[in-house]
This record gives C-alpha cells, sequence and structure tokens, in this order.
C-alpha cells in the first residue's frame, strides 16, 4: 500500500479541483500538500517547495503563524458564530472594520463584508447600480471592465471579468457589463512606446463611454496591476488618464484589491500606489493571509453616503459576511503587519531587492521581459529574443516552465507563456535570491 497514490486514487474518484481539466488528472495524479511552514510548502514524498505564489496570492504572511491560529481558536470558543443581520453586531467584525478604514485611502470609511473576493465583486455589481438608482438615474447601468481581467468565478465575477473561456461556460453573462483593451504593454502595445500605449488604452475608456451614453455608465472596474491575467504592470501614463476620464464624465471608479490590497504594492492598498481614490474596493485573499475566509467591499464616502442616508434597506448579505473567526484572524492578520512594518518592507527593501534580482533574469535567452512591482512579477517567455516572437501556443512552453519549476522546487505559476510569481512578503533577501535562482534554474531546463 503507498498512501499517497491511495490518496490520489480517492482524489481522482471523488474531487473535482476549480479550474481543472478533470481528465488531465490522469494517472500521475495529484501532488498531495501536506504541511508549509514560512515560505515553504511540502508534499506527501517529502519535498520542499519554496511557494513563490503565496497560495494563490493570498499567504501574505507566510505559513505556521501561531498568532493566527490563537486568534480563531480564541474566537472559536467564545463566540463561533453570529451574524451582523438586521441590528445585531460583535466585537470581531468592529474592530476589523475600523482598522481596514484606518489602512484605507482617507475618503474610505466603510467596508460591507463577504467571505471572498467574488462575493465581492458581486456586492460592487448591485451596490454601483443601487447607487445611481437613489442619486435618481437608474439609467447609470453599464459596468466598464477590461479584457483579460480576473473578478472570480461567481456570475458576476466572471462577468466582471474579462476571460474569455470562462465567458464561453455556462453562460449568460450578467448584462450591462462591457470590456475594454487592457494595458497590457508586452503583449498588445510593442508597436509604440508603453507610455503612448498605457493613454492609447486610457483613450479606450473614453471612446466606450461616448458609445454607450455617460448618462447610461456606471462604473469602471480595474486591479490596480492585473494579476490572474498576467502580473501586468500598466504604464505610468495609464492611472492618471483614467482617473481624469472618470471623473470628466462622473463615473464610479472601483479598484480591485482582492491581489493588490494588503501590501503587494509596497503600500496597504495598490490605489495608494497609483494615487487612486476609489469609490469601491473590493477586498479578500491577503486580508487573513488565507488562514480564514474573508471578503468584503470597502466603500468610499460618496457611495457609502447615499446608500446610507437615502438607502433604505439594501437586500443583500452572506451568512458569512464578517464570521467572527475570520474577522479575528484577519484582525491580527493585520495587527501583526502593522507591527512589523511589513507593507513598508516591501516598499522600501525588499521589493526594491526583488525588481534588481528579477530583472536581471532579463538577460535569458527565453525571457523577452522581466518585470516586477513590489512582490508581483512576470517573465515573458518568447522563441525569438531579438524579435520578441512568442512561441506557438500549442506548444504550451509557459505549463511546461511551471512544471519543471515546481519539481525542482518553487511554484511558479503560467499564464500562456508569461511566468508569475508573487511569494510571502515576509521574503528575506537570501530567501528571494533563492526563487530567482530556482527560476533561472527552471528557464535553463526549459530552454
Ligand atoms: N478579484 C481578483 C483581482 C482576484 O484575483 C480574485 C481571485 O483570484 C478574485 C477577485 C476572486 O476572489 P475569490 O477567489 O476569493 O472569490
Amino acid at each position: 500500500m503507498n498512501w499517497t497514490k491511495d490518496m490520489q486514487a480517492l482524489d481522482r474518484a471523488h474531487h473535482l479541483h476549480p479550474f481543472t481539466d478533470f481528465k488531465a488528472l490522469g494517472e500521475e495524479g495529484s501532488r498531495i500538500v501536506t504541511h508549509a511552514d514560512g515560505i515553504y510548502i511540502f508534499d506527501s514524498e517529502g519535498h520542499r517547495i519554496l511557494d513563490g505564489m503565496a497560495g494563490l496570492w493570498c499567504v501574505n504572511l507566510g505559513y505556521g503563524r501561531q498568532a493566527l491560529v490563537d486568534a480563531a481558536t480564541r474566537q472559536l470558543q467564545q463566540l463561533p458564530y453570529y451574524n451582523n443581520f438586521f441590528k445585531t453586531t460583535h466585537v470581531p467584525a468592529v474592530t476589523l472594520a475600523d482598522t481596514l478604514c484606518r489602512l484605507a485611502p482617507a475618503s474610505v470609511n466603510h467596508v460591507f463584508f463577504t467571505g471572498s473576493g467574488s462575493e465581492a465583486n458581486d456586492t460592487v455589481l448591485r451596490m454601483v447600480r443601487r447607487y445611481w438608482a437613489l442619486e435618481g438615474q437608474p439609467d447609470k447601468q453599464w459596468i466598464i471592465a477590461r479584457e483579460n481581467a480576473y473578478h472570480g468565478s461567481t456570475v458576476a465575477g466572471m462577468s466582471l471579468g474579462g476571460m474569455a473561456p470562462m465567458h464561453a461556460q455556462g453562460g449568460p453573462l450578467v448584462p450591462g457589463i462591457t470590456h475594454i483593451a487592457q494595458p497590457y504593454w508586452f503583449g498588445e502595445g510593442r508597436d509604440q512606446s508603453p507610455e503612448d500605449f498605457g493613454r492609447a488604452c486610457a483613450a479606450a475608456l473614453e471612446e466606450r463611454i461616448l458609445e454607450l451614453g455617460e448618462e447610461n455608465v456606471a462604473a469602471f472596474i480595474a486591479e490596480p496591476v492585473q494579476g490572474a491575467g498576467g502580473a501586468i504592470i500598466p504604464p505610468d501614463s495609464y492611472w492618471p488618464a483614467v482617473k481624469e476620464i472618470l471623473a470628466r464624465y462622473d463615473i464610479l471608479l472601483v479598484v480591485d484589491e482582492v491581489i493588490c490590497g494588503f501590501g503587494r504594492l509596497g503600500e496597504w492598498f495598490g490605489s495608494q500606489h497609483y494615487g487612486l481614490e476609489p469609490d469601491l474596493m473590493p477586498i479578500a485573499k491577503g486580508m487573513s493571509s488565507g488562514y480564514l475566509p474573508i471578503g468584503g467591499v470597502m466603500v468610499g464616502d460618496r457611495v457609502a453616503d447615499t446608500l446610507i442616508d437615502t438607502g433604505g434597506e439594501f437586500f443583500h448579505g452572506f451568512t458569512y459576511s464578517g464570521h467572527p473567526a475570520c474577522a479575528a484572524v484577519a484582525l491580527k492578520n493585520l495587527e501583526i503587519m502593522q507591527a512589523a512594518g511589513v507593507v513598508q518592507r516591501v516598499r522600501d527593501d525588499v521589493g526594491p531587492y526583488l525588481a534588481q534580482r528579477w530583472s536581471a533574469l532579463a538577460d535569458h535567452p527565453l525571457v523577452g521581459e522581466a518585470r516586477s512591482l513590489g512582490l508581483i512579477g512576470a517573465l515573458e517567455l518568447v522563441a525569438d529574443k531579438a524579435t520578441g516572437a512568442r512561441f506557438d501556443k500549442s506548444l504550451g512552453v509557459g505549463n511546461l516552465c511551471r512544471d519543471i519549476s515546481f519539481a525542482n522546487g518553487l511554484v511558479m505559476r503560467s499564464v500562456g507563456d508569461s511566468m508569475i510569481i508573487s511569494p510571502p512578503l515576509t521574503m528575506t533577501r537570501d530567501q528571494i535570491d533563492e526563487l530567482v535562482s530556482l527560476a533561472r534554474q527552471a528557464l535553463d531546463e526549459t530552454a
């Protein structure tokens, strides 16, 4: 009897994995992750693997934090569950809301809790349309999103997202959502300078507003840096131009902070890195470092005032909105981050250090671009370094590199032929060196 093989057989027999070709699990089976410590995960065969993705962009404080376990235990003993519906509340939800609002941009002073980032974006959709209805402009219904964006897997989340393969399954989509070009210079804009391309992508927003009629457009939603789409860092010209256009046409800005929030870009929120004043900010993931599931929508004063002053009851909420144990863990997570200066360290120390070490991978024959910001980064794999020509998609070079990297002891994610990292924010310089050298080894073996 082989424990791993038996477990894999059970997995294949009964477990439908998210975002997985069920049949392709095949004979080889899945790697069984058994435990984790610091920035490393361990599998049932005893391999130690550097988690260059912080789980799914969420384990910002790394694994093995006893203080988070204790916070959950204490709360589960004292009050494992109660809701915040109607006129009840509990201390973890209140304290967490207060802490979040202190960390958010100054004009953001409320939070509506959810259980995940997808639920947060469902909430966004309903809240945005409710806001405009209360403002006496019920025709403001359209939400402009971006191609290749990821905003979750619920029906509203995937409709807001711009992932064509998701749209092709299980439709129809939520009506009134339209997608414009993403500011992905390496993938789509190399015939122009990055700055011109950034402005052109912002201009696409204005064109779409004018096509739809500004009186019909409710909001624009975007991630500060597009995560699941491929760690796409917009050109510097992009966000200032977008900001200006939204202000001109009085359209709400929804900044999806599910990945960029909680220190990933070296500020508490990506909005602060780019100087944005969002009307709504969906959050999740790093909020609790993934130890327990929790999300929310942070709501700016403009929307909150209307919802509170003239809204009456908002018929929306989840059983686990602000779940006490999840909230207690999130709160402890934020306390640890504050006490240890984790965010400043990303901005002033390890972020710049990663940028220096990661960008050096651009000398590799397989790499067309190596970019990073804070602790998120990507390598663009190319067939021809001189021209930047891509590999034929059918070769699956990105997936090959991902599998080689995993086997060598580093989790990188592949998005097509872009190799992505988003490691724990607690990385030391030595660990960054280790990550970069494992990435180089994976490139060498893929070439
Ligand atoms: N928004 C963004 C930007 C994300 O990256 C994700 C998940 O990766 C989501 C929303 C959805 O979050 P969840 O998986 O918690 O539902």
